[in-house]
């Protein structure tokens, strides 16, 4: 089975490098991911310059591995396109460095790396280590060699991918949670500083406060230790809304 593997913090990241150690073992293994960090890029694709790629052997000689500078779904779409003459089975985006949770998923570029390879009709999985600091990498690669067996055997339906976030935890046991995604909002988002000329500047960082109550929440459960797993869906409709939408009065003067 030929795994196509990208992420956002860059190709020399470790927790992307654990990820290709313990892929290869069991699949097929193609990288093709940023040449430097990505991070909360999002879905932004390049189109107002080239796109240079680059081979790179730091995974050895039987890894296929290119580095691009562009964003994880630019990487994607090369793959897809233009760079592999094979088709892949599934696409595999992180292992990020920190945690992609709730509204997260709205911002990041590791997450719209495997949305890039549902919208191009394949399976994805999008793994993050939920702790920066300590970024479980071992146990969530190991994790995610599972689930890829998992997901390549069931299969996932249409516009359809996962979500995964894996807490430190020190035990080979995979307490596991499927999970929706909660509500995490940032507050003290910036810093305002001088620089040394005396101007003012804005830096933007912030720390994540989860306001879900529901059990089911995937701040929640990586909160208890659990590995999350959030079946996401590319569909942003709001079925609720859309029926309501109907009866409002848009010609009205
Ligand atoms: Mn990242």
């Amino acid at each position: 089975m030929r795994v196509l593997v990208t992420n956002d913090d860059g190709i020399f990241a470790p927790g992307l490098h654990t990820l290709v150690e313990f892929l290869s073992d069991a699949f097929e293994v193609t990288v093709v991911a940023p040449d430097r960090e990505m991070s909360a890029m999002s879905h932004a694709i390049t189109v107002t310059r080239p796109l240079r790629v680059t081979e790179y052997g730091g995974f050895g000689s039987k890894i296929p591995a290119y580095m691009i500078d562009g964003t994880p779904s630019d990487c994607v779409k090369l793959a897809v396109d233009a760079l592999s003459d094979r088709k892949f089975d599934i696409v595999v985006s992180g292992i990020n460095s920190g945690p992609n949770l709730g509204t997260d998923v709205l911002y990041s570029g590791t997450v719209s790396g495997a949305i890039e390879g549902v919208i191009n009709g394949l399976p994805a999985i999008a793994v993050s280590a939920a702790s920066a600091e300590k970024p479980n990498y071992y146990g969530a690669a190991l994790f995610t060699v599972k689930l890829v067996k998992l997901v390549l055997s069931k299969g996932l339906p249409e516009d359809t991918l996962l979500n995964v976030n894996v807490p430190t935890f020190s035990t080979d046991q995979f307490p596991v949670k499927v999970t929706r995604l909660g509500k995490r909002r940032y507050i003290n988002v910036f810093d305002k500083r001088t620089d040394p000329r005396g101007r003012e500047y804005y830096w933007m960082a912030g720390d994540p406060h989860d306001s879900s109550e529901d059990d089911d929440a995937d701040t929640e459960a990586v909160q208890q230790g659990y590995i999350s797993v959030t079946p996401l869906h590319l569909d942003l409709t709001s079925d609720a809304l859309f029926k309501d939408l109907q009866s409002w009065s848009f010609d009205e003067k």
